[in-house]
């Protein structure tokens, strides 16, 4: 039987493309970029195979322009350009790609800078403009055409006049609706921050006319619009430098630039991983806590670069929920990316790469803890409670991790300790570690419940955070040392048997006890004498697994 082909309604196919593929339409100028770019690169890679072809960097670049009197936007490039044949295969088949082309019969000179691989990207022009005019001049060609669209209906290819090699795409912006604006993408500014935000590392220079109102010669007050060409893209981006050539005001300047935080980084952190899983990394801990970080609105994540180009503002995936007040971005080269170039294929790569991240995070904050205890500290006071509900959050499943980074009030050394510490200087006879739960460090200290272990020269961790004795609940122990309230019945401190209550001692006061379990019926369980007490008349102390202050948060509680 034979086999028939597919067909499609093409002008359907574009319309959903057009109207459902992006999320955003600023994203065709991106789209744009790329594209010229991937041109550009073109030229680069058949230099190097080709040796009657120069390739000179400063003339290759990308322009955009925009004219307002005549509603247009144009980009134009000095890349490779497209022949008659090449105009029908790219721009009038969809889905057809003809950098991916490039790419696999280049593959062995290593075209990975090349970023088109789906062949959509090119009509999210439609998503703005109502016409789109290409005029391409391909390399080695001496003819120009001009391939000319208003959407759904079709293209006409002809032959045009144009100087240089290279391609020219005019878009036709849409008018306003009372529904949507296209005005913004005739707006210098608007472009310019578009092109800041996905093509910033785009490696060929992006020109822009860029107008500015400076002062007349000889006048004081009056002034003239000037508009100069500018270069808006960074293109070399840091995170590809070498680390020896940055300092640290490279990095702060790249954390303020990228609005990570108005603050300073605390520390950063530059990866470059170059395993099983090739990637690049610029991850910052800033210094203060964001306004809004405690609360449902913030949103964790790191910007997500593939090749250069922004994919993602904030990949969630990326980062694990206790390691949340990191800022940054990841760059790599072999993602694989879905069709709007929006979000990612749930890969393989994007889970090895943040579990590398969760690792280096670790190991950072380890050596912080290690070698800059100040500094270790003021990450604490900021983000230490977060580390905590880690701990406590998904049943204690992130303990492994985590519980070498806990710090907390040590009765004994007057600061902020580790468990590691801690228990490196328990005496060998004592079996727990102590801990003591309150609403401060003052309140604690005034506890009765302390007094016993205090005298018994033991250590107590104060625990003054709610989430404190939580966490320490589903660690249960540390260095094979379990943890123990002090208002705990059972210390595991030797008594000896003179020092429990003798049964004449218990009897003697038997009324008086009675009586006041009377008093506070439904309130405590059981009335007794104590050998605990050292100067305080009384104390509470609890049975079984609920602590006295867990039972009060929990009471504090919504349902
Ligand atoms: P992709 O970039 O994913 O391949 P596009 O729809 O963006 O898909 O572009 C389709 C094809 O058109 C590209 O693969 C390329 O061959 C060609 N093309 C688009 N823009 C240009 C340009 N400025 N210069 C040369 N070729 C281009
Ligand atoms: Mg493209």
């Amino acid at each position: 039987m034979a086999k028939k082909k597919f067909k499609a309604e093409s002008k359907r196919l574009l319309e959903m493309m057009i109207n459902s593929i992006y999320t955003q339409r600023e994203i065709f100028l991106r789209e744009l970029i790329s594209n010229a770019s991937d041109a550009i690169d073109k030229i680069y890679y058949k230099a190097l195979a080709d040796d009657s072809l120069v390739f000179n960097k400063e003339d290759y670049y990308i322009k955009v322009t925009a004219d307002k009197a005549n509603r247009t936007l144009t980009i134009t490039d000095t890349g490779i350009g497209m022949t008659a044949e090449e105009l029908e295969n790219n721009l009038g088949v969809i889905a057809k790609s003809g950098s991916l082309a490039f790419k696999e019969a280049n593959e062995a000179k290593d075209g990975h800078n090349i970023i088109g691989q789906f062949g959509v990207g090119f009509y999210s022009a439609f998503m703005v403009a109502d016409d789109v005019t290409v005029i391409s001049k391909a390399l080695g060609s001496s003819e120009a055409f001009k391939w000319e669209s208003k959407g759904a209906d079709g293209y006409t290819i002809e032959p045009a006049e144009k100087d240089s090699v290279g391609t020219e795409i005019t878009l036709k912006i849409k008018a306003n609706t009372e529904e949507d604006q296209y005005d913004e993408y005739l707006e210098e500014y608007r472009l310019k921050s578009i092109i800041k935000k996905y093509s910033d590392f785009i490696r060929f220079p992006i020109k822009m006319d860029i107008t500015t109102s400076q002062p007349k010669a000889d006048s004081e007050n009056e002034f003239e619009e000037i508009s100069e060409e500018q270069t808006v893209n960074s293109m070399v981006p840091i995170w590809r430098k070498n680390k020896n050539e940055l300092t640290d005001e490279d990095y702060n300047n790249f954390y303020a630039e990228k609005r990570y935080g108005f603050d300073q980084p605390l520390k950063h952190i530059h990866i470059s991983a170059d395993g099983a899983v090739v990637y690049n990394a610029i991850l910052f801990i800033p210094e203060n806590t964001p306004f809004d970080y405690y609360t449902k609105e913030y949103e964790k994540g790191l910007e997500l670069y593939s090749n250069g180009v922004l994919i993602m503002d904030k990949c969630s995936d990326l980062l694990p929920d206790y390691f949340s007040f990191v800022k940054g971005m990841v760059d790599s080269e072999d993602l694989s990316l879905n069709i709007s170039r929006e979000l990612l294929q749930h890969d393989r790569q994007l889970t090895l790469i943040a579990k590398n991240i969760k690792n280096k995070i670790k190991s950072q904050l380890q050596s912080l803890l290690k070698d800059e205890r100040e500094k270790y500290n003021q990450f604490y006071s900021a983000f230490g409670r977060q580390l905590k509900f880690g701990v406590y959050n998904d049943y204690g499943m992130h303990k492994d991790t985590l519980q070498d980074l806990l710090m907390f009030y040590s009765s004994t050394e007057k600061k902020l300790v580790t468990l590691d510490e801690y228990v490196s200087r328990m005496p060998e006879d004592q079996k727990y570690i102590y801990y003591a739960a309150g609403e401060s460090v003052e309140r604690i200290e005034k506890l009765p419940q302390t007094e016993l272990v205090a005298d018994k020269g033991y250590e107590i961790l104060y625990f003054t955070d709610d989430i404190d004795e939580f966490a320490i609940k589903m660690i249960t122990s540390y260095k094979e040392k379990e943890f123990r309230s002090v208002s705990s019945g059972d210390l595991g401190i030797e008594t000896d048997a003179a020092d429990k209550p003798t049964d004449a001692e218990e009897n003697e006061n038997k009324e008086l006890f009675e009586a006041m379990k009377g008093i506070l019926s439904g309130k405590v369980k059981d009335v007794k004498a104590s050998k605990r007490l050292k100067t305080h008349p009384v104390c509470l102390s609890t049975e079984g697994e609920l602590t006295i202050e867990m039972e009060k948060i929990l009471k504090s509680m919504p349902n």
